[in-house]
C-alpha cells in the first residue's frame, strides 16, 4: 500500500507530511505563512517544498496514492478552490486541486480545515472507533466537523458544521462574520484576546502575567485562574457558559457519544473547563442524551497538523468508514 501525502495550510503556517495509512508520518516539513501574502505564490512555495521532501526523502510520486489538503474556509471542494477565507485574504480563488494535480500527478482532495482535524481526531484521536462525534476547534475562529453515523457531514457546499456561527446570545456581542451572538465572538481565540485586553484590570494578574494590557491572550487568563484570581475565574466561567449553551444545541441536533475540544478548551483543562462543562451540560440535556456522553480535549495536539490532511487523503480515497479501525 503507498503512501498519503498531507498539507495542511492554515493561517500563519504550512505544514506537509508523508505517512501510511497508519498515520506513521515518514518525512514532515512546515514553514511560516504570511497570511497576507498571495496565494498562487504561496502555493507554487508549497509546490517546491514538497517536491524538496521528495527528493530528500528519496520517494517517487508513484508511490503516493493521494493528496489530501487542509485549508480554511470558505472553499469549493468538488471544484478544489479556496476562496478567500478572512484569515488568507489572499487565497481569493486559488485552484489547489487543479495545481497540485498537475505538480504531482496524483488525485488531490481537499477538506476545510475543522473537517480535517476531525477526520484525524476520528481517525487516530480522542474519536477513535466512534460513529457519532463533534469536534470543535477552538482556536483563533471556532469550527467543527461532524461525524454522524460514522460519516463526514458536510451539508450543502461543504458548509456544514459552523458552529461557531450559531447564535447563544441575542442579539449580543458583534462577531467577525457580521453577525451578532455567534459562539465565535464569545469563546474564539481573536474575539476572546480583544474583549480581555479592553477589560482586564491594569493591575491586577493577568495584565501582570502578560507584561501588559495589550499584550494579553486566553493562555495568560488559564494561567491567573489556576493560581485562582477573580477576573480570571469569572472570564473561564462565561467561557465556559457560552460554550455549554452551544454544545447542549449539538446534543439535541445530533446525540454524538463524544464531543471533542481543541485548543482553548485543551489548554484550560479538565478543572477549569471540561469538568464545569460536563456539569452544565448535564442540568440542561436530556439525561438519556448526556449520561454517557464524553466531552473530552482533542488527543492529537500538534500532530494535527501532521495528520489533518494525511486523513483527508485517506477519506477521499476510502470514504468514510476511516474511523472505523
Ligand atoms: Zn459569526
Amino acid at each position: 500500500m503507498g503512501r498519503l501525502l498531507g498539507i495542511d495550510i492554515g493561517g500563519t503556517k504550512v505544514a506537509w507530511a508523508l505517512a501510511d495509512r497508519s498515520g506513521s508520518v515518514e518525512a514532515r516539513g512546515r514553514r511560516p505563512l504570511d497570511p497576507s501574502g498571495d496565494g498562487e505564490q504561496d502555493l507554487d512555495r508549497i509546490v517546491a517544498d514538497v517536491e524538496g521532501l521528495l527528493e530528500r526523502a528519496g520517494v517517487a510520486t508513484d508511490t503516493i496514492d493521494a493528496i489530501g489538503v487542509s485549508a480554511p474556509s470558505p472553499q469549493d471542494p468538488d471544484a478544489g478552490l479556496v476562496l478567500g477565507p478572512p484569515n488568507l485574504p489572499g487565497w481569493a480563488q486559488v485552484a489547489v486541486r487543479a495545481r497540485l494535480g498537475a505538480a504531482f500527478g496524483r488525485p488531490v482532495f481537499l477538506e476545510n480545515d475543522a473537517n480535517a482535524a476531525a477526520l484525524a481526531e476520528w481517525r487516530f484521536g480522542a474519536g477513535r472507533g466512534r460513529s457519532d462525534l463533534v469536534y470543535l476547534t477552538m482556536s483563533t475562529g471556532v469550527g467543527a466537523g461532524i461525524i454522524a453515523g460514522g460519516r463526514l457531514v458536510q451539508g450543502r457546499a461543504g458548509g456544514a458544521g459552523e458552529v461557531g456561527h450559531a447564535p447563544v446570545e441575542h442579539p449580543g456581542e458583534p462577531c467577525a462574520c457580521g453577525l451578532r451572538g455567534c459562539l465565535e465572538a464569545y469563546v474564539g481565540g481573536a474575539a476572546w484576546t480583544k474583549r480581555l485586553r479592553r477589560t482586564a484590570p491594569a493591575t491586577g494578574r493577568v495584565a501582570a502575567l502578560a507584561g501588559g494590557s495589550q499584550a494579553i491572550t486566553p493562555v495568560h487568563v488559564v494561567a491567573a485562574a489556576q493560581e485562582g484570581d477573580a477576573f480570571a475565574c469569572a472570564e473561564l466561567e462565561r467561557f465556559n457558559e457560552y460554550l455549554a449553551r452551544a454544545l447542549v444545541g449539538l446534543v439535541f441536533t445530533l446525540a454524538p457519544e463524544v464531543i471533542v475540544l481543541g485548543t482553548i478548551a485543551s489548554a484550560a483543562g479538565e478543572r477549569l473547563c471540561f469538568a464545569p462543562l460536563r456539569e452544565k451540560v448535564r442540568q440542561r440535556a436530556w439525561e438519556r442524551l448526556a449520561r454517557d456522553l464524553e466531552i473530552v480535549p482533542a488527543a492529537l495536539g500538534e500532530q494535527t497538523a501532521d495528520l489533518a490532511g494525511v486523513c483527508v487523503a485517506l477519506h477521499g480515497l476510502v470514504g468514510d468508514g476511516g474511523g472505523a479501525s
